[in-house]
């Protein structure tokens, strides 16, 4: 052991003193370098690079790299923050861009900005379409496919399965490693709840308090790993959804600890409740108080409210989108409660990745029941306020609702109720611009299962399925609602998203083999494969017309029936919903302008030959499709 002595402990003091005046001059350590990777070849050639780190607004950035142009460095209002505008050419090499920050004409720090090559076809990309179906995924719910991660030291929230708000260890890899199953189901699109980073003491599984916008959590993997599965997705023609969201972040983002400046975050950065008025984003006679309170309102305080009229900001999270978009070779962005952000920069949002992507498909979150609220931010729908939208696509929450009454209500001609209101939803359309490109579904994350809104009625929740897989738009339907998944109980949203049996280990029940599921859940989960699989070999019809006819609850023998087709050029199918507990059988010269001549066809969920000579003929209770020969 050393003794202590004064003159030791003299030079102990003076290297401490060295190491603090060290520590001093490293001060602009950057801890914080983003993106730190980009692509040659944007319409838009211009990048602005964010850096953190103590006092950097003081330094100075310099770069000598042939086809990148330093075009300038602002501090931000907060010194600790540097904004890097760069001008990258066409003809730029893919490599590292050494950026060197002085102080005085020193180098104290230096960081790489890595340019890659953009690949084949990455603009012209094919967004989801109508032909498409969506397995819509909660990513900590569906399959652990790497125990080693559920618990990651370092980030606050531990797996605990026993609670229906914690973490339960789901991840990429069991998605990956379930591709085989979501194929055979029929799908053709995945849409998974956020990945990014959620580091928040709790709650922290549904993905929507983002802590880092470039990192995927690592309970659920690696950036790496959300590759790998768009890769594996890709090569079984499967698309990658990414879940995103840009109208505010979680308490526990890093940027939080350091605010950028006091305009990054709405009302001062202190917590003050939205109005949830998305009206207010449409109302011609609106208040700036009202409109304020809606938009800039956060909705709960451990997510601070973005303040996207800050042009760093904005730059920022358009970047970003677009990043991912490249790096995770993207077919889709589902953007989280799309009225809520400022309007203007959503305009300019889904403007920049319209023009950068111009076949992608980014469909938004507007919940409402007001199909005009929805079709407003439809892209080409005409304003009367002028404002412009670039989205091409829409979460169909009204037709939605509207099934949902429609199946559940009692037949009746006045006032008219039932069928009759999802016919007159649907004939509603002519408000939007591409009502094909909707995203129509029985039920998500957020609302009870279909079968729990059925009132556990299996036949209803047939039909549910049966009307959103073969009406316009693209379907979306949530994991496990195919093995009759339910909420019993008062609303809760980690019931709502329970685990999927077989993607656990020890599960007694496995949904993805078959084992320990009821006679009940595998007859749903065969019906849904027929259903979608059908949907998948047709991609001309789900395109196509569509045509319904008016149900008519006064006449006994047609009542509960609705019947619509879809026709492409040269074939054609018909669907009947029959609520009724009576078997129908109407004449078929009704239906001429849906049958275009033909005479038979083939039921598709039975596999049954239809004759359609005489007689519409619909058993009691069920959704009929009958594929026209
Ligand atoms: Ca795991």
């Amino acid at each position: 052991m050393l003794k202590s002595h004064p003159v030791r402990l003299g030079l102990l003091a003076l290297l401490a003193l060295i190491g603090l005046c060290l520590n001093a001059r490293a001060a602009a350590a950057i801890d914080r370098f983003e993106p730190a990777s980009w692509w040659i070849g944007f319409k838009d050639p211009n990048l602005q690079i964010l850096v953190h780190g103590q006092k950097i607004g003081a330094l100075t950035p310099k770069l000598d790299y042939p086809g990148v142009k330093l075009v300038g460095a602002k501090p931000g209002a907060n010194p600790n923050y540097l904004f890097i505008d760069l001008e990258i050419s066409p003809s730029a090499k893919p490599g590292l861009v050494d950026i060197a920050f002085q102080r005085k004409g020193r180098t104290l720090e230096r960081r790489q900005l890595e340019l890659r090559a953009r690949d084949a076809g990455s603009a012209e990309r094919l967004g989801f379409a109508p032909k498409d179906a969506i397995y819509l995924i909660t990513p900590d719910r569906f399959a652990n496919g790497d125990p080693g991660n559920d618990t990651v030291r370092g980030l606050r929230e531990a797996a605990n399965r026993a609670i229906p708000g914690g973490r339960h260890g789901g991840d990429i890899e069991g998605v990956i490693q379930s591709l085989d199953y979501i194929e055979k189901m029929g799908f053709t699109q995945v849409w998974l709840n956020p990945l990014l980073e959620n580091d928040q003491p709790d709650h922290s599984y549904h993905g929507y308090a983002t802590t880092d916008f470039y990192k995927v959590d690592a309970r659920f993997g690696s950036n790496g790993d959300m590759r790998r599965l768009s890769d594996a997705a890709k090569a079984r023609g499967i698309g990658l959804i990414m879940d995103m969201i840009v109208n505010h972040v979680g308490s526990k983002h890093w940027w939080m600890a350091d605010p950028p400046g006091p305009e990054w975050i709405n009302f001062g950065g202190k917590f003050s409740q939205t109005s949830h008025l998305h009206i207010t984003q449409m109302d011609p006679y609106v208040t700036q108080r009202d409109a304020k309170q809606f938009a800039d309102g956060w909705f709960v305080e451990v997510m601070p409210d973005l303040n996207q009229r800050d042009p760093h900001l904005a730059k920022y999270l358009i970047q970003n989108s677009i990043w991912w978009i490249e790096y995770a070779q993207l077919s889709g962005i589902r953007m989280d409660t799309y009225p809520y952000p400022d309007k203007a920069f959503m305009s300019e949002w889904s403007g920049r990745i319209n023009a950068e992507y111009p076949n992608f498909t980014v469909v938004g979150e507007e919940w409402v029941r007001n199909p005009a609220m929805v079709a407003y931010w439809q892209k080409g729908h005409v304003n009367k306020d002028g404002y412009v939208s670039y989205l091409p696509s829409l979460m169909d929450f009204p037709l939605q609702d509207m099934m949902r009454q429609a199946l559940l209500e009692e037949e009746k001609q006045w006032p008219q109720s039932g069928l009759f209101k999802l016919y007159e939803a649907l004939a509603n359309d002519f408000v939007y611009t591409d009502p094909g490109r909707l995203v129509v579904f029985p039920d998500n994350h957020d609302m009870d299962r279909i079968l729990t809104q059925m009132g556990g009625d299996i036949a209803l929740a047939k039909m549910a399925l049966g009307y959103v897989a073969m009406v316009r738009g693209i379907p979306q339907f949530y994991y496990g609602t195919e093995v009759l998944m339910t909420n019993p109980g008062p609303r809760d949203d980690g019931i709502i998203r329970s685990d999927f049996p077989g993607g656990f280990a020890g599960d007694r029940v496995n949904a993805f083999t078959g084992a320990g599921l009821s006679a009940a859940q595998r007859d749903f989960q065969e019906f849904t494969r027929t259903l979608l699989n059908w949907r998948k070999a047709n991609p001309a019809l789900m395109e196509g017309r569509l045509l319904h006819y008016a149900p008519n609850a006064s006449d006994a023998s047609r009542k509960g029936v609705y019947v619509l087709a879809r026709q492409s050029a040269d074939d054609g199918v018909l669907i009947a919903i029959n609520k009724d507990n009576a078997p129908k059988s109407l004449p078929i010269g009704e239906f001429a302008q849906a049958l275009r001549g033909k005479t038979s066809g083939r039921e598709i969920l039975t596999g049954k030959p239809m004759d359609l000579t005489r007689t519409l003929d619909l058993p009691p209770r069920a959704i009929t499709i009958i594929d026209l020969d």
